[in-house]
Order: C-alpha cells, then sequence, then structure tokens
C-alpha cells in the first residue's frame, strides 16, 4: 500500500533522494565502494561538502561573511553552543518563547549569560506567536524559533530586530524565501526538512565570532568548524551527502520560492478542509499556522470519534498523524518533500469520516 508519511521527525524526504541515496550505500558512483566505507578526507566527499556549501550559499542568497557549517549533536547542542560562542558572562541576550523548544533554548541559555525573554505564549499553550514586543538594544542577540513543530505554529514575518537574529530553523529551514542578512545565525537539525538525523546546519555571520573571553572546546567552537571547513573531526559523512542531494532537488524545484509556492498550496488543502468540517478544528490562531506541522482536534462533542480516525488513517496507510502529547488530537507535517497527492489523501479522508459520521 502507498504509504503517505506525516512524521515529525526524522521525516520525509524527496523519493529521488532516497532512491540516489540507497545506491550511493551500495555502490557510490560506480567505484564499487559504499559512500559510507569512504574517507572524509578523499576526493569524493571533498567534491561533496563543497558543493553542499555552494548550493546552499546559492540556494538561500548568503552574502559574503556567511558560512555554513555541518555539524553533529542536533539543534538541541546549538541551544547552549550558540550562547556559548556568542554571549559573555554578564551580557543579555533577548529569547522569545514560544514553544517547547524555545524553551529549551533559554534554558540552556542561561548558563552562559543572562537571558531576557521578551515574549512569551506559554501561558496559552504556545497557540500564538507574540508580537509587537520591544527588543532590547544592549541585547547581544535576539533568539528565535521560526516554526514550532509541537505546536503548529510559524513566524510569518521576522521581527524588526536592532541586533543580529540568531534563529533555530529546525523544522521550516528552506521552506521559503528569507532574507540572510537580519540572521546572525542560523540552525537547523536537518531531519525535519533536509536530511537524515545525524547532522545539524549552522549558517554563520564569521564577524560575530571570537567576542567571547571563555575557553571554547575545539568542537564546540564554531572558528575550528570554518577554519577547518566542517573537517576537523570525521563529520556525519552520509547525513551530509543526503542533505546535499535534497539541496540538489530543491534547486530543481524552483528553489525556495518553488518550496514556498508548493507549501502554501499544500497547506490550504489541509487548513481549508479543518475549518470546513464540522468534526475538525485548528488549535492555533489563524494568523500564525504553520505550513509545516498542522495540528488540529475533533471537536468537544466529536472527542470520542478521535481514536476512530487515527485508525482510519493507518489503515489508509497515513503515518505519524498522532498529535504530540502537549496538544493531543493530530498532527500533520507536511515538510518540503511532502507531496500535495498525500496532503490531499488526508482531506478526502477527514471529509468522508465526517460523511459517515454526521
Ligand atoms: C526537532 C527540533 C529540535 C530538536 O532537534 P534535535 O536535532 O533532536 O536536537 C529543536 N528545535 C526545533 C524547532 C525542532 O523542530
Amino acid at each position: 500500500m502507498k504509504k503517505h508519511n506525516f512524521s515529525a521527525g526524522p521525516a520525509i524526504l524527496p523519493a529521488p533522494v532516497l532512491k540516489e541515496a540507497g545506491k550511493a550505500a551500495v555502490n557510490y558512483q560506480g567505484m564499487g565502494l559504499s559512500l559510507l566505507e569512504l574517507s572524509h578526507r578523499g576526493p569524493e566527499f571533498t567534491a561533496i561538502i563543497e558543493e553542499a556549501n555552494a548550493l546552499m550559499k546559492e540556494i538561500i542568497g548568503l552574502p559574503e561573511g556567511y558560512q555554513t557549517l555541518w555539524l553533529s549533536g542536533g539543534a538541541s547542542t546549538q541551544f547552549f553552543m550558540a550562547p556559548m560562542n556568542l554571549l559573555n558572562a554578564g551580557e543579555t541576550a533577548a529569547y522569545a518563547d514560544t514553544g517547547t523548544w524555545a524553551n529549551k533554548a533559554i534554558k540552556e541559555a542561561k548558563g552562559f549569560g543572562n537571558v531576557q525573554v521578551v515574549a512569551s505564549s506559554k501561558e496559552q499553550n504556545y497557540n500564538f506567536i507574540p508580537k509587537g514586543y520591544k527588543i532590547p538594544r544592549d541585547a547581544k542577540y535576539l533568539h528565535l524559533t521560526s516554526n514550532n513543530t509541537i505546536f503548529g505554529t510559524q513566524l510569518h514575518k521576522f521581527p524588526k530586530s536592532p541586533v543580529p537574529i540568531v534563529c533555530d530553523m529546525s523544522s521550516d529551514f528552506l521552506s521559503r524565501p528569507f532574507d540572510p542578512t537580519q540572521f546572525g545565525l542560523i540552525y537547523a537539525g536537518a531531519q525535519k526538512n533536509l536530511g537524515p538525523a545525524g547532522v545539524t546546519v549552522v549558517i554563520v555571520r564569521e564577524d560575530l565570532l571570537g567576542t567571547v573571553q571563555r575557553h571554547l572546546p575545539s568542537m564546540l567552537d564554531y572558528r575550528t568548524f570554518i577554519q577547518e571547513n566542517s573537517l576537523y573531526n570525521t563529520p556525519p559523512v552520509f547525513p551530509i551527502y543526503v542533505s546535499l542531494l535534497t539541496l540538489r532537488w530543491i534547486k530543481k524545484n524552483g528553489g525556495l520560492k518553488g518550496m514556498q509556492r508548493r507549501n502554501r498550496t499544500k497547506a490550504a488543502v489541509l487548513y481549508q478542509e479543518i475549518d470546513r468540517n464540522p468534526l475538525f478544528k485548528g488549535t492555533t490562531a489563524v494568523e500564525d499556522r504553520s505550513l509545516m506541522n498542522v495540528c488540529f482536534v475533533m471537536e468537544e462533542k466529536y472527542a470520542s470519534l478521535e481514536k476512530e480516525f487515527l485508525k482510519e488513517t493507518e489503515a489508509n496507510g497515513m503515518v505519524g498523524l498522532k498529535g504530540h502529547r502537549s496538544v493531543g488530537g493530530f498532527r500533520a507535517s507536511i515538510y518540503n518533500a511532502m507531496p500535495k497527492s498525500s496532503v490531499q489523501a488526508l482531506a478526502d479522508l477527514m471529509a468522508d469520516f465526517a460523511k459517515r459520521k454526521m
């Protein structure tokens, strides 16, 4: 049966990417060797990481002064590595508390300097994106989470900030065009929108580094990765390769504008059904709805049908739709690689289910 993968992460990858990755795992470019058994210092991998960096620069439109780094440790490592590299003890960083991941970033940053939470939607279970808050001019940076994977909200417009923005883009990285110059640092765990788990992309404005007094272990100093082209130690070779394949796929499919067009169309199919269907309702402020993670629940009086609907999605090959425990209901993650046909299949099932139950 055709599967529709709505998992939040690790998540769906483009079918041609998986096919190519499968080939590379067995026999890379007809060499009679797997990419998994090739040296990270050999010409094959050098070509891979150079192309990946060049494509990242081209697809985003990164200006001079920005470096792309390939790290391990997940986005969760960036929760502390960013303040460790950017914030001195006694200095202040501003944070927007817009979800579970933002909250974890706040907790970790407190170990390195003063953290000022300038906005929060925690009291309302993170069901909206705070706007119009003051950003202190003397903050070292403003930390934002562009898409709140668990709660299904997304920043559709970044605030004008007097200080560089540090942004966790894990779950909407490369899903739409953005102006890189407002960011001092961007990080994204690959497993939502780019590649397999095991690699984290960091894009950093180089001139922001080297200003902290503390000792930085080599592996936790962004400058090490800049100097060594992410090859100070053995990098996650295969996840980087698969990420390169996705970058090629993005370029071929219209770049970030193409991704945005696809993502808007897909999300509209689902939100229209949620709004139209008497059984279901959304869980977030309408203007902050995420194009990546669509969260919805059943109207209270039909709540007893939740399990039955989930069973039906599974019977129809739909995977990963159970909502996160902090929201309940359902979450359809419809990242870049998710085809519109899968989103349509879910919307059709919702419509059909309502017809049978009402
Ligand atoms: C998944 C996710 C994380 C955590 O990523 P890891 O790579 O598992 O550490 C952090 N932030 C956001 C927005 C996420 O979606």
